[in-house]
């Protein structure tokens, strides 16, 4: 089987890969388990160096990195280097602070000893997505290394380039060979991955039907599952918020990737008494976002990655529009060649729309109209999904009780966007989820957290 990379500005194939066999994807399975049983006895100041390597030859190559990225899923090049430097940032990170989070934690027992010791798990597979082809991929590569796990990397089929490269990267950093391998595979047989003795979790980001597979697959077989599957992210604005911060950072949001992330802003809650002034502010600001050719500096707005994504987007527009939605901004396929759509915004959007049921994943706002705070709060909550969410109010009290206590979501901001840091836990509750990436939560996902007692 083949697995093609092709370009979405273009829609011209840009190289076509030989999909591995099962034979092929069994050797490295084995070859990964066999790593990990030196990488494990690695210490952490060996396994921190090389991940201080690999940031280094991230910033190094990023130029080309983002590229590839523009080619291969029609990112837009500065966020493209972004997106790189993000990556090194997440492996300083865990160079800097693994040790300490995994370091054992005493408890005092009637036990002359007894403490709580961190140990890998072994190979972890990661099935990724490719809407950050890098972040996703190195935000679960740093901490799993650091934690002394190996990996196998599914990653989608679009963006075979980007995967193999990881491998290469991690060799020029000078990891030991194996310890991180590419499968070129499709998505169906992700399961036969996951039967392999030798793998011991499964951390999958992505749809939720893919999720629900993979998790089903994996319990099936009492393996550990972490699920990021992506959001509707309601973002309320109240009568008392700074109309202006808030328009632009929710057009900010909902444009980040070309509308292709997960915690993109996608349901623009706003309280009556500021909907017209807000709705004019928004449209302003998502006006002036620039699309285009995602190899040129000023593109803001690229392809969407595949062109049946950005079509299914359109039905799911259309759909909005028939359940009574107003279009006021975009909403039509741009003639010419590439999986482009137009940034859009849509009003009037009511519960039984797609736009206020469903995740729009690309350059589409719906904005509702909300009574009052608890209506705003309600329709916030009115979801399957549970990612991120925002409040934009200038009362930072109030603000703050909302994110902490009402919002039904991993991520709560106050008067910005919800954002994916090193430092911070990320992750979701519901459909859009379970389990944690990144900060010391991230970490502790793929060990077995071993009760250590000595009499
Ligand atoms: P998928 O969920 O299908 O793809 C994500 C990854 O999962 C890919 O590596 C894919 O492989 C793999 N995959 C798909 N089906 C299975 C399966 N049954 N078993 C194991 N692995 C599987 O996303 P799409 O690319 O089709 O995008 C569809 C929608 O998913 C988007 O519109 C968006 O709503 C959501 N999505 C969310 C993301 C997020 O960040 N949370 C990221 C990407 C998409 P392959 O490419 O080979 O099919």
């Amino acid at each position: 089987m083949a697995i093609q990379s092709v370009n979405p500005a273009t829609g011209k194939v840009i190289r076509t890969y030989r999909a591995h066999t099962p034979e092929q994807v069994t050797r490295k399975i084995s070859q990964a388990h066999k790593a990990w049983l030196s990488w494990k006895q690695t210490t952490f100041n060996e396994r921190a160096a090389l991940l201080r390597n690999i940031s280094s030859v991230l910033h190094r190559r990023k130029a080309e990195l983002a590229n590839l990225m523009a080619l291969e899923m029609g990112k837009p090049i500065k966020q493209g280097i972004a997106e790189i430097e993000k990556c090194a940032t997440v492996c300083d990170y865990y160079a800097k602070n693994g040790a300490t989070f995994l370091a054992d934690g005493p408890v005092k027992t009637e036990a002359a000893k007894s403490y709580v010791s961190f140990q890998p798990l072994g190979v972890v597979l990661a099935v990724m997505p490719w809407n950050f082809p890098f972040w996703q991929v190195f935000r679960f590569l740093a901490p799993a290394l650091m934690a002394g796990n190996c990996g196998v990397l599914k990653h989608a089929s679009n963006v075979p380039g980007c995967a193999l490269v990881i491998e290469e990267m991690l060799a020029d950093a000078g990891f030991p060979e194996h310890v991180f391998k590419t499968l070129l595979v499709s998505g169906k047989e992700a399961g036969a991955v996951i039967e392999n003795p030798l793998v011991k979790a499964v951390t999958l980001t992505g749809s939720t039907s893919a999720g629900t597979e993979v998790a089903t697959k994996a319990a099936s077989l009492l393996k550990k599952t972490v699920l990021e599957l992506g959001g509707s992210d309601p973002y309320i604005v109240l009568e008392d918020a700074d109309l202006e911060l808030a328009s632009r950072v929710c057009a900010d949001s909902r444009l980040i990737n070309s509308g292709q992330s997960c915690i993109a802003a996608k349901r623009f809650i706003v309280v009556k008494q500021v909907e017209k002034a807000f709705t004019r502010l928004f449209v302003e600001k998502m006006s002036a976002k620039k699309l285009g050719d995602p190899r040129e500096e000023d593109t803001d707005i690229g392809p969407q990655a595949r062109t049946d994504l950005r079509d299914q987007l359109h039905r799911q527009v259309g759909d909005s529009i028939g359940k009574g939605a107003r279009l006021v901004l975009g909403g039509k396929i741009p003639k010419g060649k590439g999986a482009y759509y137009p940034v859009t915004v849509l009003t009037q959007v009511k519960k039984g729309a797609p736009a206020y049921d469903d995740e729009l994943f690309g350059p589409v706002a719906a904005i509702i109209s909300a009574k009052n705070e608890a209506d705003a709060i309600r329709i916030a909550n009115d979801t399957p999904f549970g990612l991120g969410a925002a409040v934009f109010t200038n009362d930072l009290q109030k603000g703050e009780r909302i994110a902490r206590l009402e919002l039904n979501a991993g991520s709560c901001f106050v008067n910005t966007q919800v954002m994916s840091d090193p430092r911070l836990p990320f992750g979701g509750i519901n459909a859009s989820g379970y389990g944690r990436e990144l900060g010391l939560y991230g970490i502790h996902e793929f060990v077995n957290i071993k009760t250590v007692y000595v009499k």
